[in-house]
Parts: C-alpha cells; structure tokens; sequence
C-alpha cells in the first residue's frame, strides 16, 4: 500500500510498504482523509527530538471501518470513524488516575509508531470513533485538533463570563477561542500576524489584539476594566508569550500552557506567589472526541473556516515542503486518500 513516508528529516516521498493487517483487539480501517499538522512539519524538519525514522507521518485521521473482532459490538465495517492517536499504556501513574493523555510511555501516531497517512491502518478499537455521517472527509481530521484545544480550555475550568486571553491564533489557538465562546466566556485573542487577527475577528471573536503594534498590557486592561483576564491560555509557544501570560491574568487567575516552548523561558516566579496563580499544563486530551465530533456535526464549531486546502495523497509529500518553506501560508490542509 501506499505511505507517506519521512526516510529522513528532510526527505518525504510516496513509499510503497507491506499492506496493514489487523492486529489483536484492533480496527482496521482505509484511510480517507488526514490532516497536516504542525507536529508532522517538524517531523519533516527533524526538530522534534521524539520522532524517529523512517516514518510514516499523519496523526489526525479519519476513514472507514474495513474489518473489526468478533466480539465488536459497536462498529461495523463500512462506518466513518476518526482515530484518537494518543495510545497510552495505561499502566503508569498518569494513565492510573485517567489522565491517560500524558502517560510516562505515551506512543503517538506519526511521532514514536507509525502515523495513518497510509491506504490502511490497523489501531487500538478503544481508540476507534464513530463520525456522525455529515462531517464531509476534509474535515473530519479537524475533529484532533480541536480536542486538544478544548482541553487547554477546559484544564483551567472556563466558565461562562470569564475573559480568556488566548496568545497566539493558529488552529490551536482560534480552536480555543471558538471553544471559549460556545462556553459562553470572552476569548481575547493576541497575535501578530494581522490575517490571523482578521481571521478571528471575522469567526466572531470580539477582542483581537497585535502585541508589536499595540500596548497588549494596556488593552486587556481596558477590556476586562482593571481586573485583567481570569484565563490566560498561552497556544504559541514563543518565549515573549509565555512570559506574557504572567501580566496579562488577574490575581488569583488561572494560566493553561498548551503551546510546545521550544526554549526555557525565565520567569518571575515570584509573580506566582504575590498574585496566587494557579498553572496548569495541557497536553493531547482525554475522553474528548465524542463531544469534538457533535460539536462540528452541529455547526457549533466551524472547522471549515481553518481549512486552507484540501489536496490528494500523491500531493501530500510537496505539500508537506511547501508548508516547511511557507507556514504564514497554511493554517490547516488536509489530504484525501
Ligand atoms: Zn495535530
Ligand atoms: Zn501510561
């Protein structure tokens, strides 16, 4: 069957490799659509010290049930399902309190095994879910994506009325905001790229800020009239921002971090202290797909606003390229299998 294939950093192609099979307590499914994600364009540039090669990239998959156990009583071939790429052992520490989204030997898709962007894949049925039947293909792989940020949204616990400043607005963080408004809170959005600013704006989000240009402190100030924001979830992962967070939430505010620094960043730490904060760290999700599929099934989340393009599979590995060499271009393609 047909792979999109990393040999190498660097080196992405079309590879022929043995047929999936279906493996014991697992689904088998071929692959109708995948989405290109920020975490497989550092795949492609080597900067992600956890993938290694060769690897078949793709975490955010959706397809059709092709072959199920015996004993399956849920699905049946034929079904649309989306894959929760996140295979945790469920042994730890972590997967033993439920928070199976970060295991101490969490696999993902894509990164340690690998990935969906293939004609085929065999995956954990307890990690298999059905897709409401209008979800057209491109975007049911938005449904990933979208989990993750409900769960930077809700780690924090927004709650309706609550101003959320959200920095930075590309999938992740224009998820969040629309995630923070259908909870009936007041996403923020602060990012300086002006289409990403006008992107949000248009989708409904009332306050957009551009740090380089504006006085950012200043204007969450104004907005939430002196309090600053209850939430601040940080979704760039670039050091200005995150430093950010700590003037732009309130005393005794509540900081979500699901932005992947890629550096140290100091802080004064004794910010925590004299403003009580509370700081939760946010990765993958947990139990979330069910309610990610209803909300784009019901058009309460329009995902089709993030997609840039749909393109085929034998264009996935140029696209792939094209996203490395120009990410201000992209915000989300998916690719048809
Ligand atoms: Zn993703
Ligand atoms: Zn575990």
């Amino acid at each position: 069957m047909k792979s999109v294939c990393l040999k190498q950093p660097g080196e992405i192609s079309l590879v022929d490799v043995p047929l999936a099979k279906r493996g014991n307590n697992q689904i088998l499914i071929k692959v109708r659509s995948a989405g290109i994600c920020g975490s497989d364009i550092g795949a492609y540039k080597g900067t992600n010290p956890l993938v290694t090669y060769p690897r078949i990239i793709g975490h955010e998959i959706a397809g059709e049930v092709v072959e199920v156990p015996e004993d399956e009583t849920t699905l049946m071939p034929g079904d649309r399902v989306v894959l929760e790429p996140y295979v945790y052992c469920g042994t730890c520490y972590p997967c033993s309190i439920g928070h199976t989204n970060c295991c101490e030997n969490l696999t993902v898709l894509g990164v340690h095994i690998d990935g969906g962007m293939a004609e085929y894949i065999s995956h954990p049925r307890h990690l298999v879910h059905k897709a409401p039947n209008n979800i057209p293909w491109e975007l049911l792989p938005l449904a990933e994506p979208l989990v993750i940020s409900m769960h930077a949204v809700n780690q924090p616990k927004v709650v309706a009325g609550e101003h959320v400043v959200i920095t930075g607005c590309g999938q992740i963080g224009l998820l969040c905001a629309l995630y923070a408004l259908i909870i009936g809170a007041i996403p923020i959005v602060v990012d300086p790229v002006k289409e990403r600013l006008e992107r949000a704006k248009s989708l409904g989000i009332p306050y957009v800020i551009d740090p380089v240009t504006e006085d950012s402190i200043a204007r969450i100030k104004e907005i939430t009239k002196g309090r600053m924001a209850e939430v601040v979830i940080e979704a760039s992962g670039d050091a200005r921002a995150v430093r950010n967070s700590i003037d732009y939430v309130a005393y005794a505010g509540r900081i979500s971090f699901v932005g992947y620094s890629k550096a140290d960043t100091p802080m004064p730490t004794s910010l925590f202290t004299k403003k009580e904060l509370t700081i939760y760290g946010s990765r993958n999700s947990v139990g979330k797909f069910p309610e990610s599929l209803r909300l784009i099934a019901e058009g309460k989340v329009d995902v089709s606003a993030l997609l840039t393009k749909a393109v085929s599979m034998d264009d996935a590995p140029a696209t792939v390229v094209d996203i490395a060499e120009h990410p201000d271009r992209y915000l989300k393609v998916t690719c048809l299998f």
